[in-house]
């Protein structure tokens, strides 16, 4: 089938990749150098399979087409971009290559990283959505952690491909990212086949608090139980293992895990301490997160906890939060 097709055609293109990175002389001083100089060792780079294209317009086309795979399906694998004007070229040049594996381990999609600083370029480009990839209902780096989730009963949500490598290295392997974007209802289902609770390890910048302020109502939603590591100003789970070293990141994550709740209602408390206005606002914002969780019994408990520590009575909480729950039935 089509799909069979665009299976073995991501595999062949990882493999090429991977053959580049590890034996071309271009590969090697650029890209195997640079997974080098971010400390990522040997085992690690077979482990996620990353690999390295070349900086030329078609190396990967022609190597493909060569061997008997067709322009068509490279270019419905996402590899092969076509224009009206006839002008063809591959997706993915002069960039560190980052494969996506479904649950079974195939590669359904690349993530790219480029290397230089040119401005008008993107970090990083990503597959389009294929027949085989829906960038909704993937999580990167599950395929590496399942085994870790179950056996340590909970995982760890991070941004970005390297931090779920670099934890990796660091001994931690329970831990998957959304890759930048806010997380799906279809990520969240796909994490609870797995377990009930969430670590959200986002980079410890305003745009990292940002998004996890935004995006974690939905995995609260999805019944999941969410807690937060902050990290220091600046830097991210890749950055930050790789300064603080296996044992010291490990104990990090260990003291810094708070509850999601709990964390949203010490800062907004912080913020409204001395501001009525500003306090009626952070309660709302409270209760409004509180009132998605679907066990009646945690919403109760978390209501205990935001009247303890905002010094406002159970009952005000309660109405407003059934409030809540009667607009949204
Ligand atoms: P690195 O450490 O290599 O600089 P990062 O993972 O720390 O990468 P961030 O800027 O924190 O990069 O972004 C987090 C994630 O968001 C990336 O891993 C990538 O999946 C995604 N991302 C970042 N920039 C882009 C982009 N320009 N286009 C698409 N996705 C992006
Ligand atoms: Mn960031
Ligand atoms: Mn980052
Ligand atoms: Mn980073």
């Amino acid at each position: 089938s089509e799909r069979d097709s665009l299976y073995i055609i991501m595999n062949f293109a990882k493999d090429h990749y991977r053959d580049l990175l590890m034996k071309s002389d271009e590969g090697k001083s650029i890209g195997l150098s640079y997974f080098r100089e971010r400390g990522f060792n040997d085992r690690t780079i077979e482990k996620f399979e990353l690999g390295y294209a070349l900086n030329e317009w078609d190396n990967l086309t022609r190597t493909a087409t060569g061997k008997g795979y067709s322009e068509d399906m490279l270019e419905k694998a996402g590899l092969l971009i076509k224009k009206d004007e006839g002008r063809k070229y591959d997706r993915f040049r002069g960039r560190v290559i980052f494969p996506v594996q479904n649950l079974s381990g195939k590669v359904i999609a690349f993530g790219a990283r480029i290397l230089t600083k040119e401005k008008d370029q993107p970090k990083y480009i990503n597959s389009p959505e294929t027949e085989i990839y829906h960038k909704s209902n993937v999580l990167y780096g599950l395929y590496q952690a399942k085994n870790a989730i179950r056996k340590e009963e909970f995982c760890f949500l991070v941004e970005g491909y390297t931090d779920v490598i670099s934890m990796h290295q660091a001994d931690v392997e329970n831990v998957v990212a959304s890759s930048g974007t806010a997380l799906t209802e279809d990520q969240i289902k796909l994490m609870r086949r797995f377990t009930e609770n969430v670590t959200v390890l986002y980079d410890g910048d305003a745009a990292g608090i940002k998004a996890a302020l935004r995006g974690i109502d939905l995995v609260l939603k999805g019944g999941l139980n969410v807690r937060i590591v902050l990290l220091p100003d600046g830097e991210d789970p890749d950055s930050f293992s790789k300064k603080s070293g296996s044992t010291e990141f490990k104990k990090y994550l260990h003291d810094h895990t708070q509850d999601f709740i709990s964390f949203k209602i010490g800062l907004y408390s912080k913020e409204a301490s001395h501001d009525p206005i500003k306090k009626a606002e952070a309660i709302r914002e409270i209760v409004a997160s509180i009132s998605v969780i679907p066990d009646p019994i945690k919403r109760s408990v978390y209501i205990q906890e935001t009247s303890m520590l905002l010094k406002i009575s159970e009952a005000v909480l309660f109405t407003e939060l059934n409030k809540i729950l009667i607009q949204d039935r």
